[in-house]
């Protein structure tokens, strides 16, 4: 039922993207995220599943991020799922920062989106501002308050 075998990867001038061949609606549930093999660090194939836990997504790794995306990965459920209705033929996307704290390769993002957050690098490096419009997988909010307790410890101890 859910299998990777209507998502195509798509490539032009060396730019890949992975492409639906059927719609969604939101909510719909696209297909699973592998965890057949998982790294202790990140690689431009891997999500961020954990504190310390990248998995190889294979095919998945032609999705591109977008500050405005239309499928989210949830890191706990290990799925990827519409967060709008999505058209066959479209490109599917996800906000990187949702799965991943520190980017092996950051860029800067030319999404053209009115919310585009430029940067990315990671959720690390985003402020709260910006990260509460997104939804934020668990180790990613964990990681957030733990960053922010280090913070106002180490301003309590200047
Ligand atoms: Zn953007």
């Amino acid at each position: 039922m859910v299998s990777m075998d209507m998502l195509t990867i798509k490539t032009e001038n060396k730019f890949r993207s992975l492409i639906t061949k059927q719609a969604y609606k939101k909510g719909e549930v696209i297909c699973e995220i592998p965890t057949e093999k998982v790294l202790g660090k990140a690689n431009r194939y891997t999500v961020q599943i954990a504190r310390d836990k990248h998995t190889n997504v294979g095919k998945l790794a032609a999705l591109n991020h977008s500050c405005d995306p239309n499928v989210i990965l949830d890191t706990e459920r290990l799925l990827v799922y519409a967060c709008r209705d999505i058209e066959k033929g479209e490109e599917l996307s996800f906000f990187y920062p949702a799965t991943e704290w520190e980017m092996d390769a950051p860029f800067i993002c030319l999404c053209g989106s009115s919310s585009c957050i430029h940067v990315v690098a990671g959720a690390r490096f985003l402020p709260l501002s910006t990260l509460e419009h997104h939804f934020l997988n668990r180790h990613i909010r964990e990681m957030m308050i733990e960053l922010l307790e280090n913070t106002e410890q180490h301003l309590k101890n200047l």
